[in-house]
């Protein structure tokens, strides 16, 4: 079969060298510790004589990029070892299935070694037809050096070849996923102390603990008074209007349902106790101390749970409440 036109630029670049990929770290004991925890093997293994040595497969592990995307140490290439299968892509190989990998190890790595690795685009294949599709099977090799005063040294290679190819039979997407089921809020425990303020919010009514032997309001809600310690007690209905005493905005951990960043203050009522909860209609930026904020009660979970939350009072309306 005669070769495509469009092959030829592909085709020139087999014998290219791209450029250094450098470490983040030398070869060190806490990585090859950790390593040898995930893989299951005995670091003293690779302890030689009283001198840390890593193990023989850990060789790609030292020039990684990090947890961020093509995040490369200075001083590391800019160019993309891998443009050949971005060029095929623009000719519809879309897809891409790994053939073979091998690894050869040159001498151990120490530690204190600081190691980079070049890639060469070895060889692409004559245009062939598989059982996946037609392309190309296409051989990197990256050669693995450590950084030598005297020259550096070749300490290992890594071989892969891929398959970059036209599906024969396109994947079709499912013709219906299911409708992700979403995650519910989870539920505040309730006790016989805290029932009154859950069926407060229920009926659209801030409901906060006085004790009824000193009158002291407390929050959350509790069986004795810290002040008097009495255990009789009644409630009063807050007018839900505060101000922001502190706050937190949650970025991580992002757990569904909430939303993210997620704004969260402890607000402290004009009655004058406080009390936790999360702040709606703010830009998680834009939460100050002492911002005036407004009680509304939000249903959840179709129905099973009403939040107290608590949103910012527009400045207008603030001065209009103090007024009045
Ligand atoms: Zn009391």
């Amino acid at each position: 079969m005669a070769e495509h036109e469009w092959m030829n630029d592909i085709r020139a670049l087999v014998g290219k060298e791209y450029g250094r990929v450098r470490a983040w770290d030398q070869v060190n004991a806490p990585m090859i510790r950790q390593w040898c925890e995930v893989m299951g093997v005995d670091p003293a293994r690779y302890t030689v004589q009283g001198e840390v040595t890593a193990p023989p497969a850990m060789l790609q592990v030292w020039c990684m990029e990090g947890f961020h995307l093509n995040n490369y140490p200075p001083g590391s290439t800019t160019e993309n070892p891998y443009e050949a299968l971005k060029m095929m892509e623009a000719h519809g190989l879309a897809s891409v299935v790994a053939v073979n990998s091998e690894l050869t190890f040159g001498r151990d790595v120490r530690e204190g070694e600081r190691l980079y690795y070049t890639t060469r685009l070895d060889a692409i294949s004559p245009e062939k037809t598989t059982a996946l599709g037609t392309g190309y099977f296409v051989t990197l090799v990256m050669t693995f050096f450590s950084e030598q005063p005297g020259g550096d040294e070749d300490v290992g290679q890594l071989l892969f070849r891929v398959f970059k190819f036209r599906a024969a039979n396109p994947v079709k997407p499912a013709a219906a996923a299911p409708a992700p089921v979403a995650a519910k809020r989870p539920l505040p425990g309730i006790s016989d102390d805290t029932r009154f303020f859950w069926e407060g919010a229920r009926a659209g009514k801030l409901l906060i603990q006085r004790c009824q032997g000193c009158g002291l309001l407390r929050h959350p809600p509790g069986p004795v008074c810290p002040g008097c310690h009495s255990f009789e007690w009644d409630t009063v209905q807050a007018s839900g209007r505060g101000t922001v005493y502190s706050f937190v905005v949650m970025h991580y951990p992002e757990v569904p349902p909430f939303d993210h960043p997620n704004p969260i203050a402890l607000v402290e009522l004009e009655e004058g106790t406080r009390l936790i909860a999360q702040l709606v209609g703010v830009q998680p930026g834009q939460v100050r101390i002492g911002q005036a904020v407004q009680v509304e009660f939000n249903t959840f979970n179709d129905g099973e749970l009403v939040l107290p939350q608590f949103r910012p009072v527009a400045a207008a309306q603030a001065a209009q409440g103090v007024a009045a």
